[in-house]
């Protein structure tokens, strides 16, 4: 049978979401329903992917299907296709199965021409509307379809307001769009030097095409990479029969959640505006009225919609973002879709419906996305500073959070200072979806116009990232590099903050405070750890890092950094010595020096975690990276140490290497200097004894791991050096203490002879981080100058060193898990990588069946979520 590349709205539902998309699925679904759903077909994602294996053509196949349907469609409302006594319009909707937001553009209006519009005049007896819906087409398929810059119609349309001495759209007459028409067929035609295409059938392919070839565009391509979508999903399209909110004011349009998206309170949110079409509402070009004075105006309509808001909800067990249209008095739905919301009312959504009972707390543990969970553990304003600052102006509360940062007034900017590690503030007037890579570079966001369902309140929700819009009391001079604002005058380069949450703006710097994990985060984190097999650990070098994970949940320590601690004051000094040493005698006396510093630090770090597993890491990067820098500090050195500055400079340049990643660093510096590690096992072995002393209860079991084996003998080696220090001490002290000694795995020759090397590791930990490097032949400080390029061309479409290389990198850990579980069945298996926080890779981590993950400390929360969600789709 032939693949059927066209279903019917009437011919789908919610569950066909991978073929028909996201937004074609919920239209079918809606149908089925029997909500007033103006009628439809969907061409699939799979079109979309032939449409590219077909070199970005159409097949004749597909096109007749698409034509079978609009004769469908035709006998189904009576209209044709191009007839001007009784014109079929359709709008051509993009859909991908995830939500893209602003991602895509639609096409309203599709089917108007030259006669078409002068029929369709007089079958509505309403010339304005019909002109109105004409030079709308023609905008939006100039834009989307024929990369006609947008700019100059607005400037028209600016002009035409001007000389009629008018300020809004709506006081144009018919008239007036008439000529507005005239003028932009004259620009399209100075553009393209040809006329308007006035051949509906031609008008719907281009349109069709146009929609494919935006799941290529850039700013998609950037969105897919943010959030995880593979590249070959493709994009459905949808072809739906126009209902029209610009008939005059018995009209309408809006967009609508069944609960508040900032703040998840339950109660209908939204906007909406009389006599608008399609994109008006989420375009900020018209600021909107509140969904609820449609009570006031169309109370009939308002209780239609209420209805069918609550029913949605019902039936999808989640709170719904829903758009619609009001024609002449009459409701109709054009999407629904589970709506994106703040971390924060992601929580209490997911809270909510289980006390409602709705759903389970698995499905609610299900619900909230962990990534959005990073904005609820940064930091909010310090209270008291925020009270003493004095705000500026507000506009309104679009996306929470607290953002301070220095004024930048484009996307650009915004990308490049984010880069550097700025903390910007994007001002601008509204944003497009051209602004994404800015926003996501920007603490915060705020625009001039644009209600909170405008693009930027949306995506900036979706990123979690704070955002105060449709700030009217702003007076831009973007051109000057200032904004004025409550009667200040405020340049790029000067510092704001912003208040996602009031949507008050502050003309200052106001200090933040660190968030805590309490109410019903607290409640949802329950569940989560209720439900997860993996364990959570945290990467902490400092007490201070070790209190902060255990407040988020952390179970213990995966990775302590030791040469983090050489490096303050007096330290390095010692550091240096123990460098410059020529001999291992005076090299052991200025470990001597360190042995102490480093005792103490691993107490506290013991006395922090109050009994919970701590993996203590030894020395790892090579030795150059200590030496000094600046002539006053190896002045300085040569005068303590009493060693010419010549001689320094020599050892500096003795250190120096051409690969510092694969060069003498890891392991490889205790094969060669014996007594590195001999200190360090003193300094955890003693600490451990010291804090078992005073909580016996904590029966604390040092972890000792050694860094960069490739080679089980190296391991072996290093071993006996620590055990024989270990066990020395253990003796002497007369107390019963056991330790275990473990690896990381980050070379691929590890990986590749785990089996081996479990014979001497009693633990490992897999370092992704070198492990991707290595495995990829590139080094992550030098990967971002090239990676742009693997990603345009789709080579990579992710960031390996950001989310796991499952294929790849996966595979080595795959293989060393069973491999080591082999040779030692009840091997303690876990990641301390960047990875150990990303979602998708503690899902991998779950899979392959490793005892815990472990991340930085504001990851914790995250990676307790995504294991419990693991757990939950993958029992094991
Ligand atoms: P997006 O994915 O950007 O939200 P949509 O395809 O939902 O794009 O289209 C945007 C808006 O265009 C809709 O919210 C709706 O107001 C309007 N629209 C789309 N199709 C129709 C239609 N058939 N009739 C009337 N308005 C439509
Ligand atoms: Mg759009
Ligand atoms: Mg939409």
């Amino acid at each position: 049978m032939m693949k059927k590349f066209v279903y019917a709205f009437s011919e789908g539902n919610a569950k066909m979401r991978e073929l028909l998309g996201g937004k074609g699925a919920n239209l079918a679904e809606m149908t089925v329903l029997g909500l007033p759903v103006p009628q439809g077909f969907t061409i699939t994602t799979e079109a979309c992917t032939q449409y590219y294996e077909d070199d970005r053509q159409v097949s004749p196949e597909i096109e007749a299907e698409i034509f079978e349907h609009l004769a469908k469609l035709e006998e189904l409302t009576g209209k044709k296709f191009g007839d001007p006594s009784n014109p079929l319009l359709v709008s051509v909707r993009s859909g991908a199965r995830a939500s893209m937001p602003g991602m895509m553009d639609t096409i309203l209006n599709l089917g108007l021409n030259d006669q078409v519009v002068e029929g369709f005049a007089k079958l509505t007896n309403n010339e304005r509307f019909a002109y109105d819906s004409y030079r709308r087409f023609i905008q939006m398929f100039s834009d989307v379809v024929m990369e006609v810059p947008k700019h100059q119609f607005e400037v028209i349309i600016d002009q035409m307001k001007e000389a009629k001495g008018v300020t809004l759209d709506t006081e144009l007459d018919a008239d007036d769009l008439k000529e507005m028409v005239v003028r932009f067929k004259a620009y399209y035609k100075e553009q393209k030097n040809e006329d308007f295409p006035q051949q509906p059938r031609e008008q719907l392919m281009e349109a069709v095409k146009a929609v494919f070839r935006s799941w290529d565009n850039p700013r998609a391509i950037y969105y897919r990479r943010m959030n995880d979508i593979p590249s070959s999903w493709g994009t459905a399209v949808n072809v739906q029969t126009m209902v029209f909110g610009n008939t005059g004011n018995t009209s309408g349009t809006g967009v609508a959640f069944t609960r508040d998206p900032a703040t998840g309170e339950n109660r209908l949110f939204g906007e909406f505006l009389v006599n608008a079409q399609g994109e008006d509402v989420v375009a900020g070009v018209r600021t909107p009225q509140h969904i609820d004075e449609l009570k006031d105006i169309m109370p009939d309509v308002y209780n239609q919609f209420c209805d069918v808001a609550h029913r949605l909800e019902q039936h999808y067990r989640d709170m719904q973002d829903m758009e619609f249209t009001i024609e002449n008095g009459k409701l109709f739905m054009l999407q629904t879709r589970n709506g994106k919301r703040t971390a924060h009312a992601a929580i209490k959504i997911a809270c909510d419906l289980v006390d409602e009972g709705m759903i389970t707390p698995q499905e609610a543990v299900c619900m909230v996305e962990p990534k959005q969970l990073d904005s609820l553990l940064h930091p909010q304003f310090d209270q008291k500073a925020l009270k003493a600052a004095k705000e500026i102006g507000v506009g309104l509360a679009a996306s929470p959070g607290a953002a301070c940062g220095k004024v930048v007034f484009t996307a650009e900017e915004a990308t490049e200072e984010g880069k550097k590690g700025e903390a910007v503030i994007l001002v601008r007037l509204e944003t497009s979806p051209e602004d994404i890579e800015g926003m996501n570079h920007a603490k915060g966001i705020l625009t001039v116009r644009g209600g909170m369902t405008s693009h930027a309140a949306v995506v900036a929700r979706g990123m979690g990232t704070c955002c105060v819009s449709g700030c009217g009391d702003i007076v831009m001079h973007e051109a000057e590099g200032y904004f004025e604002l409550g009667g200040r005058k405020i340049s790029r380069g000067e510092y704001i903050s912003l208040d996602g949450s009031t949507g008050k703006i502050y003309g200052e710097a106001i200090p933040t405070v660190a968030a805590s994990v309490s109410g019903d985060f607290g409640r949802l984190m329950a569940w989560a750890d209720e439900a997860r097999q993996l364990k959570v650990y945290t990467n902490a070098d400092t007490p201070k890092d070790a209190v902060q994970a255990l407040s988020f949940g952390a179970e213990g320590i995966g990775l302590c950094r030791t040469e983090h601690m050489f490096f303050e004051g007096v330290r390095i000094k010692a550091v240096r010595e123990m460098i410059l040493s020529k001999a291992e005698e005076q090299r052991r006396v200025a470990l001597a020096k360190l042995l102490p510093m480093q005792q103490g630090d691993f107490e506290a770090i013991y006395e922090a975690m109050q009994g919970h597993p701590v993996t203590i890491r030894f020395l790892d990067p090579p030795l150059h990276e200590f030496v000094p820098h600046t002539e006053a500090e190896i002045k300085e050195l040569s005068e303590e140490m009493n060693i010419s500055v010549e001689e320094i400079h020599n050892v500096i340049a003795s250190l120096h290497e051409f690969n510092p990643m694969m060069g003498h660093r890891g392991c490889r510096l205790a094969v060669s200097y014996p007594e590195i590690a001999e200190m360090q096992t003193q300094a955890v072995i003693n600490a451990a004894i010291n804090v078992s002393r005073k909580h016996p209860e904590w029966k604390i079991v040092p972890e000792i791991m050694i860094p960069l084996v490739g080679e089980v003998k190296e391991l072996a080696y290093v071993k006996s050096v620590v055990t024989k220090t270990a066990d020395e001490l253990i003796a002497q002290s007369g107390m019963e203490l056991h330790y275990k000694v473990g690896t990381m795995i980050e070379i691929p020759r590890a990986a590749v002879t785990a089996d081996e090397i479990a014979k001497e590791a009693e633990f490992f930990s897999f370092g992704t981080n070198d492990l991707t490097q290595m495995t990829f032949g590139f080094s992550r400080d030098d990967a971002g100058k090239f990676l742009n390029y693997y990603y345009d061309k789709k080579i990579y479409e992710f960031d390996p060193f950001a989310k796991l290389d499952q294929a790849g990198v996966g595979k080595l850990v795959e293989m060393a898990c069973k491999l080591g579980r082999q040779t030692r069945p009840d091997i303690k298996l876990g990641i301390c990588g960047e990875h150990g926080g990303d979602p998708s890779s503690v899902e991998f981590c779950h899979k392959v069946g490793l005892t815990y993950v472990s991340c930085s400390p504001f990851r914790v929360p995250i990676a307790r979520l995504a294991a419990a969600q693991a757990a939950i789709k993958y029992p094991r």
